[in-house]
């Protein structure tokens, strides 16, 4: 186990020797270069209301592109990030990018939605961290409502009641908080409760078997009624078929987000599907006057 002391050197866990110790300074290498050389770029995916068919969100889903042009996966980076301590400087980025992005949206007329960003529990352990995102939202002049944070069950567990401050502080200029990958983590029903909550994302590993009378149909049909008894607004992610999407719509899911409607897209191609409908399914959605 090797100690931190000084800016420039990186903390190392016993419990990261699963990473040869090559690849992590290859890998270490790669996130420092990639933030100096701007090859960090985001991805966005739309939800959509599951009557309507009308987005009520978008989330920023962080990309990277290493020096060969090859793209790393966030679900290797984002672990990688949080051991070296880059995950604050990258998320730092990652929200004030998001943010400018939907207050350029918003003043081309696209609609207002709030942009999800997804957050890691070193962020939430960071405490400047309320300070960054209201001097992000003066900066970008992004209402608090328009901005969204997304965080796992797993956090729930690390130091309850600050998490439980540091978001009640969040909500209390506006930022909506979401629950995301509910259903995998270890977090427990009481503790659901005290958490300040706008939104329940179901994992998608529930939508592989989902369909009418499977067990998985009553599982995410319960997580949905758990959420309404909360006063959640329930999404489903990964839904990727028409027969998961009616499934959903019959168990009272309020929305839905996945490669049926959209993959995520870089902002001049979300900016097509927008303007052109392409996501919008005109046999799936009602049109309400
Ligand atoms: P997540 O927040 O649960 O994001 C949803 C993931 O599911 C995304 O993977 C998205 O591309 C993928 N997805 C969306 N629709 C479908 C579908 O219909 N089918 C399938 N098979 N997959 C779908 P991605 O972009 O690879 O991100 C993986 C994870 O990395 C995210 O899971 C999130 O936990 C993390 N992540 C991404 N961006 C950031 C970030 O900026 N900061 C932090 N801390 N974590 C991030
Ligand atoms: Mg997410
Ligand atoms: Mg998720
Ligand atoms: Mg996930």
């Amino acid at each position: 186990k090797a100690k931190s002391n000084g800016k420039n050197s990186y903390e190392i866990y016993a419990d990261s020797i699963i990473y040869p110790a090559t690849d992590r300074l290859q890998l270490e290498n790669i996130l420092d270069r990639a933030i100096a050389d701007c090859k960090l770029f985001l991805h966005y995916q739309p939800q959509l209301d599951i009557l309507t068919g009308k987005i009520i969100g978008i989330e920023a889903l962080l990309r990277c592109q290493d020096l060969h042009g090859n793209l790393l996966s966030p679900a290797e980076l984002i672990p990688m990030a949080e051991e070296t301590g880059s995950i604050i400087k990258i998320g730092e980025w990652v929200i004030r990018t998001a943010c400018q992005q939907n207050k350029i949206w918003q003043n081309l007329g696209l609609g207002h939605f709030p942009i999800a960003v997804n957050f890691s529990v070193k962020q939430l352990q960071d405490r400047n961290l309320i300070e960054k995102i209201d001097t992000i939202l003066a900066e970008t002049g992004l209402p608090a409502t328009a901005l969204e944070i997304e965080v796992t069950e797993s956090i729930a567990i690390k130091d309850l009641d600050l998490t439980i401050s540091i978001l009640q502080s969040l909500r209390e200029i506006g930022v909506k908080i979401s629950l995301d990958d509910f259903g995998t983590g270890y977090s427990s029903l009481a503790v659901l409760k005290y958490i300040p909550l706008d939104r329940l994302k179901i994992d998608r590993s529930f939508m592989r078997e989902l369909r009418a009378n499977t067990i998985d149909a009553g599982i995410v049909r319960t997580i949905i009624n758990l959420g309404h008894e909360l006063k959640l607004n329930v999404v489903a992610e990964g839904v990727e078929t028409v027969e998961q999407f009616e499934c959903l719509r019959s168990i009272n899911c309020d929305a839905v987000q996945g490669f049926l409607f959209s993959r995520p897209l870089a902002a001049p191609e979300l900016e097509v599907a927008i303007a052109t409908g392409s996501y919008w399914h005109q046999n799936l959605f009602h049109v309400h006057n």
